[in-house]
């Protein structure tokens, strides 16, 4: 019996997509990968093999511009173009991630359960399973090598590579910063501390331990494991993401050295991406202890820094009900330090979060418009605030509309926090 040939399909080996992160309202792919196109789907691939992307072809599929795209933690989202109306206004995105775990409740319910995503991916499984028994004779060099690639990641594969991502971390990433949209989420984590300060009550993503930093030694051999991990796809990465949860407080001497080792043997200035950036997540505590060695340092880094600050509310009532063990006074001057911050580093941008949700004190939302509003006499550009939603959001048309009314007197670009892992 003679293998089956490729016919019907297309196969791409190497594309070279957009190298530069835009917000755009069609379909765009990043960096190099390859495709292969059946009559039904678009399926992209990474340097090393592994499934990226999928795209319905056909009037079967959902809306012809989405697409579901995987993570290296192997999870997979499917980025939503319509359904939400106004999704720019609310997340500053036209392209909405709805994942198949527990997040807010405000987009993306039951992507995961439609047959349309249910019959792409037995589409990516059937033809998983058939492309090694298929004839590679007429296939171009590039093209045979991108379907071995494939074959050497088969589904069941790609399972234990998310688990050896963690694995070289010392867990999963329970959060992302929200900025890390701007890079449509394609960062390499890399931890320099665990934990946070707080341990608030009403937090699901903490570890729950003390805060720990990780020594020299620890974050080198993270930084060579994650240089053999992400192979020859790492030329698709140019941004870093410094964990865990409260990274700042880690200092500036052992944050300095994980950005500059993180730059040097990633390989970050060879990556195919224009406009590197570094993400962490920083505390009021954290803020206001770093002094200007810290923000110097970072300002003459080769990437472009974020720092999100988790300050949930303005209000004494507020925070004593979250259980987060700060006055609303820190509150208040980690927010004016951020302030600061933003005007004297253009390399650094500050954020901040604050919690809704429907069962919070009156004084609570008043409280974030007294820092945001009330206190900053101009509109500011720079400094996002997300508004992160807590698990019981009461009805969506009222949060939706809480936060429009926010918006429009916030003097600061304001947005809701889609809350991700990796
Ligand atoms: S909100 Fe931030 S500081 Fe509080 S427990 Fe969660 S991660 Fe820790």
């Amino acid at each position: 019996m003679t293998a089956p040939r490729f016919k019907n399909m297309e196969i791409e080996p190497e594309i070279q997509g957009a190298t530069r992160y835009q917000k755009v309202s069609y379909p765009i792919r990043y960096g190099l990968y390859g495709e292969i196109r059946t009559k039904g789907y678009i399926f992209g691939y990474n340097r090393n093999g592994e499934i990226k992307t999928i795209r319905g072809r056909s009037g079967g599929w959902l809306e012809t511009a989405e697409w579901l795209k995987r993570s290296a933690g192997n999870d997979w989202a499917y980025f939503s173009a319509g359904g939400y109306n106004g999704a720019y206004n609310y997340t500053g995105e036209y392209y909405v991630p709805c994942l198949p775990y527990q997040t807010n409740a405000i987009f993306g319910h039951g992507k995961f359960d439609s047959p349309e995503v249910k019959k792409a991916f037995a589409a990516w499984h059937e033809l998983a399973e058939k492309l090694p028994g298929m004839d590679r004779n007429g296939l171009s060099e590039k093209q045979a090598a991108l379907i071995g690639r494939i074959i050497g990641t088969p589904p069941r594969r790609l399972e234990k590579r998310g688990k050896e991502l963690h694995g070289i971390i010392g867990g999963p990433v329970t959060v992302l910063p929200p900025e890390t949209r701007h890079v449509e989420y394609d960062v390499i984590p890399l931890r320099i501390a665990d934990g946070c300060l707080y341990n608030c009550g009403f937090c699901r993503v903490k570890s729950g331990g003390g805060f720990r930093v990780r020594s020299r030694e620890d974050i080198t051999g993270q930084i060579h494991a994650l240089r053999d991990f992400y192979g020859d796809d790492r030329v698709n990465y140019h941004s870093v993401f410094l964990g865990e949860h409260d990274a700042l407080f880690a200092g500036s001497e052992r944050i300095g050295f994980a950005a500059q080792t993180a730059w040097d043997v990633l390989d970050i200035g060879q990556s195919v991406m224009a406009d590197p950036r570094l993400f962490l997540f920083a505390s009021a505590n954290s803020l206001l202890r770093a002094d200007d060695t810290v923000f110097s340092l970072l300002n003459g880094l080769p990437f472009y820094t974020h720092i999100n600050v988790g300050l949930e509310s303005g209000d004494p009532e507020t925070l004593s009900l979250l259980q987060k063990p700060i006055s609303a006074q820190k509150v208040g001057d980690a927010f004016s330090r951020m302030i600061e911050i933003n005007h004297a580093y253009p390399s650094i941008e500050v954020s901040a979060n604050f919690v809704v949700g429907a069962d919070l004190p009156e004084t609570h939302l008043p409280s974030i418009l007294d820092l945001t509003g009330n206190r900053l006499e101009r509109f500011y550009p720079k400094g996002d605030i997300y508004l992160s939603p807590l698990e019981n959001i009461g009805p969506k048309e009222r949060l939706l509309n809480t936060f429009n009314e926010f918006k429009r007197l916030c003097r600061l670009p304001a947005y809701l926090y889609l809350i991700q892992r990796l």
